[in-house]
């Protein structure tokens, strides 16, 4: 029988990539994005339903979750969804900082909180979390979204001991920088009293000889986790 994938944030980068990989390996794949209206290429796929979320809508989640299930069950729940928050911590608003982890933190744990009861019943089902090299470093001027990732990380450490119990996994992929539209998505706020420690930043990650990663090898790594059958917590 055919797997099933539910992926947030196919719209671009590492999630559309993912949804076209999985496609192309003849899984059902449920690719949700804002605005699924504007996707012009994975709607001509047979295999995709596009569905539309908005991370950040607890009400959304739970109806997408429950139309999701009633398509059948759900395999794989890929929580992919993000955006950076960059910049000193002094710049940015309390609204850009609830944002940050609403949408990075807060959004994959209500997706998760979601499907946890149609995996416990199945005794089956595996959470996949895009969580970065900045869920295991600290970067400058990006304590919001390190904060988010960091976040995650425990999470999934400490929710995989409540849920192997009845057969559920938790796997975090680790990228590092990865050629995605997150430069143009992401919100960047400044001050000048840090625009020296900024620069130097931001000249440091996009020197040349920067190792960057494709989405499609991203991809990869997501199928990997999905289907090599290991109980491995991280994908580096
Ligand atoms: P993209 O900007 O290409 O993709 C991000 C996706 O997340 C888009 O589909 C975007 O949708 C979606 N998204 C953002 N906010 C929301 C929201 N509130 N609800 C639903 N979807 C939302 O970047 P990436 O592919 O790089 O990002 C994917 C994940 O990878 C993120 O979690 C990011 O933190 C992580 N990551 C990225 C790295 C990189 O270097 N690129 C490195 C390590 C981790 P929309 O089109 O509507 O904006």
């Amino acid at each position: 029988m055919k797997k099933t994938i539910f992926i947030t944030g196919a719209s671009s980068g590492i999630g559309k990539a993912t949804a076209k990989l999985f496609a192309a390996k003849g899984w059902n794949v449920i690719a949700t994005m804002r605005k699924p209206e504007n996707e012009t290429e994975l709607n001509l796929l047979d295999n995709v339903k596009l569905l539309p979320l908005d991370v950040t809508s607890l009400e959304q989640i739970q109806d997408i979750t429950q139309q999701a299930l009633a398509l059948g069950p759900v395999d794989v729940v890929f929580n992919n969804a993000g955006y950076a928050l960059l910049g000193p911590l002094e710049a940015a608003t309390d609204e850009q900082v609830v944002r940050q982890m609403e949408t990075n933190f807060l959004g994959v744990v209500r997706v998760t909180q979601a499907f946890i009861p149609s995996f416990r019943a199945r005794k089956a089902g595996l959470f996949i979390t895009t969580s970065s090299s900045a869920g295991l470093m600290a970067f400058p001027v990006s304590s919001m979204y390190d904060a988010s990732k960091w976040a995650l990380e425990g999470w999934s450490e400490s929710l995989s001991f409540e849920l192997s119990q009845f057969g559920i996994g938790i796997k975090n992929i680790e990228p590092g920088l990865v050629a995605t539209e997150i430069g143009d998505k992401s919100v960047t706020v400044s001050h000048p009293e840090y625009d020296e420690l900024a620069n130097k930043f931001f000249a440091a990650i996009s020197a040349p000889g920067m190792g960057v990663s494709s989405s499609e090898q991203i991809a990869e790594v997501v199928y990997e986790a999905a289907t090599d059958g290991t109980d491995t917590l991280r994908y580096v």
